[in-house]
């Protein structure tokens, strides 16, 4: 570990600086290389107050990681070093900075591969308005399916309009929006390496939303609110990532519009992110949610299995790591949340192959996750049962809630029933309410005629049975 340990102005004790290298040496052993460089390495020591250890995290998304991935092992290894050690916690600390600084284009991005996950490391992460990038985010290592696709290609247009001398902007802004993990900042990153690679001298920024307004309230307290301003306004192409922390805020709103629109007029491309489009955005002004949807609006959608099954083969072989296709495919199946927990499932994988020095099995990969394969199983609404039962026989989805008694959308009505009742943890009387406001009685009767028509019915056994595998794929 490098000496970094100054965060907020605290200087560390030795001993708990000593006791916090003991630790980060054992679980680097048990999590191996690349996980420890990845994940573990930004993280500092801050201080032991009592019973409590605090590390810093240099991002909210190193954090989270740490916090789900290492924390209990972090926290035993500590206790072994020192009984009095018994919580543990993880702050997000921004590495320490003098006033604001002009962003140096010099040093403020790496090459790609020049040093795996060297940009997440607080250490050399100095005073610069865009945040670091990280090498393994190019559009080499992007894999495209269907529900990327056109965030793919709007990301690409964009960096290669860029790039171009002529720099014709293709539309501004670029606005990605998709659930956490589904590639965002992933192609925010691309984009920035693309251009720094064809066309160094064009200034490009980066930066979260919270850095922004991180800066923004910087520069008013040490009234440089000017330069802050020039600095954006000189940018080729400005990319804000996870804008949906900017709602609210009222004078950072003000300012990003003010910029948006100086740089918008000046034809500078613009990329934002964020959770939700423009219009389902919460907090923002009617102004700005308008204006950001001028431009092209591409969502990620959640991952299919395939694309799930691509990102894993294209992870493992940059990790130079062999998993059995077996384990593989059953990955894909199991963790559909978000690539980034695909990711973590692989990394465990990795660790665990590499410690017991053999390959891993589907018992042992069931083993390994359990946690993760827990908290992926999907949570199945009412909706969405009524949705696919409706689509599944042809039938219109206002007769899952309509009175009409004719068998064509009575059974599957019933099969709704019954499938809610299996699948949702909804008592009798609230699937009666979903199902346009029917008795209790309906629904158990509904769910003990599907039961016994299964026995007979073959065809009718088969259905639910595949609308239920279909509910919980
Ligand atoms: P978001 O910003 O949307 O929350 P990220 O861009 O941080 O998500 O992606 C989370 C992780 O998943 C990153 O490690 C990223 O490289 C990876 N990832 C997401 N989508 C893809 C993809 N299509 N191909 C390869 N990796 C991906
Ligand atoms: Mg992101």
């Amino acid at each position: 570990m490098e000496a970094v340990y100054r965060n907020h102005g605290e200087t560390v004790s030795s001993t708990s600086e000593s006791e916090w290298n003991r630790v980060l040496n054992q679980l680097k052993g048990e999590v191996g290389e690349t996980a420890f460089r990845s994940w573990l390495r930004p993280i500092s020591v801050q201080r032991v107050d009592g019973d409590q250890a605090v590390i810093a995290a240099p991002t909210r998304f190193l954090r989270d990681w740490v916090a789900t991935h290492y924390a209990d092992r972090l926290l035993a290894l500590w206790r072994a070093e020192n009984q009095r050690v018994t919580r543990l916690s993880i702050v997000v600390s921004a590495p320490a900075a003098p006033a604001l600084a002009v962003a140096d284009e010099a040093d403020g991005f790496r090459r790609p591969g020049s040093e795996p996950a060297a940009a997440l490391d607080a250490a050399d992460d100095k005073a610069q308005l865009s945040a670091p990038l990280d090498p393994r985010f190019t559009f080499a290592n992007f894999v495209v399916g269907k529900p990327n696709e056109l965030a793919h290609a709007a990301a690409r247009r964009v960096a290669e309009a860029c790039a171009d001398p002529a720099h014709i902007v293709p539309f501004n802004p670029l606005f990605l929006y998709g659930g956490v993990g589904l590639g965002k900042t992933h192609l925010m990153h691309a984009i920035a390496w693309h251009v720094r690679q064809h066309a160094c001298d064009r200034k490009v920024i980066y930066l979260s939303a919270e850095k922004f307004m991180y800066q923004f309230i910087r520069a008013l307290r040490f009234k440089s609110t000017m330069d802050f301003k020039e600095q954006f306004r000189s940018v080729d192409l400005l990319m804000i990532d996870d804008v949906q922390f900017i709602s609210g805020k009222d004078s950072t709103q003000e300012e990003f519009f003010h910029t948006f629109n100086a740089l918008v007029d000046q034809n500078r491309q613009i990329v934002i992110s964020a959770d939700k489009s423009p219009s389902d955005l919460e907090g923002l002004e009617e102004r700005m949610r308008s204006r950001l949807g001028w431009g092209l609006v591409a969502d990620l959608h959640p991952t299919t299995y395939e694309l799930r099954l691509g990102i894993l083969h294209s992870k493992a072989e940059q990790a130079g790591i062999r998993i059995p296709q077996k384990v593989m495919e059953f990955l894909a199946h199991k963790i559909t949340s978000n690539v980034r927990e695909l990711e973590g499932a692989l990394n465990r994988i990795a660790a665990h192959m590499q410690l017991v020095g053999r390959d891993i099995t589907l018992e042992s990969a069931q083993e390994v996750l359990h946690d993760l394969l827990r908290s992926n199983m999907r949570r199945v609404t009412i909706d969405e049962i009524q949705r696919r039962v409706a689509e599944h026989y042809n039938i219109r989805l206002s007769e899952m809630t309509s009175d009409r008694r004719a068998r064509a959308v009575a059974r599957p009505r019933q099969v709704a029933m019954y499938l809610a009742k299996q699948l949702t943890t909804r008592s009798l009387p609230e699937i009666g309410r979903k199902f346009g406001g029917r008795d209790h009685t309906t629904v158990m009767h509904a769910v003990r005629k599907i039961e016994e028509l299964m026995l007979t019915d073959a065809g009718l056994a088969e259905d639910v049975e595949l609308l239920r595998r279909m509910l919980q794929s």
